[in-house]
């Protein structure tokens, strides 16, 4: 096996030294009643994720990508089961609506359980080690950003194209034979449901991409550990207040830190900080100091293509592009910081 020096994992799966995060829970064989209760289905899942662990640990220091088996009534299905309980009471996000997705009832995402997408391609304008990325772009979202730069896709989500899983499956087949390097999915939390659908569909070995706000619930993040084998977080806001200004979210620093601890307990995480104007102290330099103190060894890419757009006029504070000092300032504070891989 070759050596990668960050991303390691993610490098050997895409290269087909190693197998998915999701193919090791193909091959663990769980029998569960379909009529058991939320609760004991967890208690399975609490039981055979140490079985995964273990077989991670051993698979990925061995270095061995055997033949999958693909068992039937396998972990993963036990995941969607419990995604299938969830949305039926649903706590996907922390805003925890608790709506009954499946009789068409809508939370803040204003999602029943139907998935749609607006786009699927080959996206080459990703971190050099995404591309070429298959990239689908889910319709909705947990978030609702007023400087949102797909706010026609995210505000609406009965725009794009309906989720047909066995003809996304086979797509996604055939993509990473024309030489896709990942499955990249986008705004993903509310569609974990049918996202696990399609990771159970898939035929080829693929590293699946989590892109997301990372806002999801401590139950989304148990499902996903896994599933997931490199995380593509957008890590916005250093404090609460801002979060709730500009995003409407609540208690969005303890959940965002606290997925991005557990996912790195299991998975990779390529981090991205879109540095927003006059939220230098407040919101970078905060994400920074965290990830330092918490994640350090992870790849952290610093973006300033923010754009003053949709409802960003009516903030002035962040109604302008950076200026070159901000961005100066920032590239300091990432130099500073002690994380030791930064893209900037
Ligand atoms: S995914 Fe989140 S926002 Fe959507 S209904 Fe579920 S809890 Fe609410």
């Amino acid at each position: 096996m070759p050596e990668t020096v960050f991303l390691d994992k993610y490098q050997n799966i895409m290269s087909n030294y190693l197998p998915s995060r999701s193919r090791l829970l193909k091959n663990i064989h769980v029998t569960f009643d379909r009529d058991c209760n939320e609760n004991e289905l967890w208690a399975l899942h609490e039981r055979y994720m140490e079985i995964y662990r273990e077989n991670k640990k051993k698979t990925y220091l061995s270095g061995i990508n055997e033949e999958n088996q693909k068992v039937q009534n396998n972990l993963l299905d036990l995941k969607i089961r419990i995604a299938e309980k969830i949305i039926e009471n649903c706590h996907l996000c922390h805003h925890r609506c608790k709506v009954n997705r499946k009789k068409g009832e809508k939370g803040f995402c204003k999602l029943t359980d139907s998935s749609r997408y607006a786009a699927e391609f080959l996206h080459m304008g990703e971190e050099p080690e995404l591309v070429p990325s298959h990239t689908v772009f889910f319709t909705g979202c947990v978030l609702s950003c007023v400087y949102c730069q797909n706010w026609d896709i995210s505000m609406h989500p009965e725009t794009g194209r309906q989720l047909d899983i066995k003809e996304l499956t086979a797509r996604i087949d055939r993509r990473r034979m024309e030489g896709s390097k990942n499955l990249n999915l986008v705004t993903p939390t509310p569609h974990l449901h049918n996202i696990l659908k399609i990771i159970k569909d898939i035929s080829v070995n693929i590293p699946v991409i989590w892109n997301s706000n990372m806002y999801h619930s401590l139950e989304a993040a148990k499902l996903l550990e896994g599933v997931v084998d490199l995380y593509l977080p957008d890590f916005k806001y250093g404090n609460n207040r801002c979060a709730m200004k500009y995003s409407k979210i609540k208690e969005y620093v303890e959940t965002v830190t606290a997925n991005l601890k557990y996912a790195s307990m299991d998975a990779e995480i390529l981090m991205r900080h879109l540095v927003l104007p006059g939220h230098l102290d407040c919101c970078t330099k905060k994400i920074i100091d965290w990830t330092a103190g918490n994640i350090p060894e992870i790849r952290f890419n610093l973006m300033f293509q923010y754009r003053p757009e949709y409802l960003a006029c009516m903030y002035p504070e962040i109604n302008r592009h950076l200026t070159s000092q901000e961005k100066e300032k920032a590239i300091k504070m990432a130099k500073e910081s002690g994380i030791k891989d930064f893209l900037i």
